[in-house]
């Protein structure tokens, strides 16, 4: 059994930026950024961001004159606006993210010449990984904002501080200080020998199948959390659970947590109501099978893809 390999990270991590938390209650500094032409603006909008197309798509890390006349609506409130962080370099390149889901469409695309709205999950098979990792955090930060502009307390407007890292409720009898929030997740690939248990659900993309997942609740660890998943949705028991690495999920606001287990039991029994079925799968069959409309692994960007191929290659966290 070889050991993991925990380099490099899973896509979506290893953003390119200091995230430079000691600056961000600066507000001074911060004013001087965002009036800083070297600064770059990360635009989302309605959760897609801007890509170049080309023989080598980049993602839209552009200058303040994108965005001319529209900063001014930040300031107003209406556009969500974060400091993302800056690059660990002399230059210290401050980098934002501002969502434009206010304006037309048309408005938005308009100010990027040979520039396309794209979902994370196109862009990051297009643009290079750290370029990816900078758009998933800002979709991730930009979304939290955008649902969250009311005191989850007592219902009054909340205001971004901290430059776009925290929202604080204007009730000032209420004071409540709210946070970006990530919701836990386990994703996990349960092996018995040479199979793998792989499920499907009735509204993924045909032929596609994947590992088993489910959210944390309160109260719970995350080996609980496989063992109470995988046994809830397909019957199967687990031990042996092992942690192998996590990725940010932005879609919308998640984390996953990666486990290998080992199944304990194999008879299945799927929960209708959450998988279509679930089913063993040979690995030397895995290796060899070739996408089609009646079998596909997930995306290769996934960590569900990346715990499939580890368990392929014989790769199992020790
Ligand atoms: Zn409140």
């Amino acid at each position: 059994m070889r050991k993991l390999s925990l380099l490099p990270g899973n896509i979506f991590s290893g953003v390119p930026l200091d995230r430079v938390d000691h600056l961000r209650a600066d507000d001074s500094w911060i004013k001087s950024q965002l009036d800083n032409p070297a600064s770059r603006f990360i635009a989302v909008w309605n959760q897609q961001s801007i890509v170049f197309g080309g023989a080598e798509p980049r993602a839209a890390l552009n200058d303040r004159l994108a965005l001319e006349g529209w900063l001014e609506d930040w300031a107003e409130g209406a556009a969500p606006l974060a400091l993302l962080g800056v690059t660990p370099d002399e230059s210290a390149v401050a980098h934002f993210a501002i969502d434009l889901s206010h304006l037309p469409e048309e408005a938005v695309i308009s100010r990027y010449a040979g520039g396309a709205l794209m979902d994370l999950r196109e862009s990051v098979q297009l643009v290079p990984a750290p370029e990816a990792a900078i758009l998933a955090y800002a979709r991730g930060l930009m979304y939290w904002h955008r649902k969250n502009g009311f005191c989850a307390a007592c219902g009054h407007k909340s205001i971004a501080r901290k430059a776009g890292h925290e929202r604080a409720c204007t009730n000032t009898d209420c004071g409540a200080v709210h946070f970006p929030r990530t919701d836990t997740a386990v994703i996990v690939l349960v092996h018995d020998g040479d199979d793998a248990l792989l499920c499907r659900q009735s509204h993924w993309p045909a032929g596609m199948h994947s590992t088993l997942a489910g959210f944390l609740e309160p109260g719970e660890s995350l080996e609980e959390n496989v063992a109470r998943e995988i046994f809830e949705e397909s019957g199967v028991h687990v031990s042996d659970v092992r942690y192998h690495s996590s990725q940010p999920w932005p879609f919308p606001a998640s984390i996953m947590v990666g486990f290998m287990a080992k199944a304990a039991s194999r008879e299945i029994k799927v929960d209708e109501k959450e998988l279509e079925y679930a089913n063993w799968y040979n690995r030397d069959w895995l290796r060899d099978v070739k996408p089609s409309d009646d079998f596909r692994m997930p995306g290769e960007y996934s960590i569900a893809r990346r715990l499939l191929r580890d368990w392929i290659d014989g790769h199992f966290p020790t």
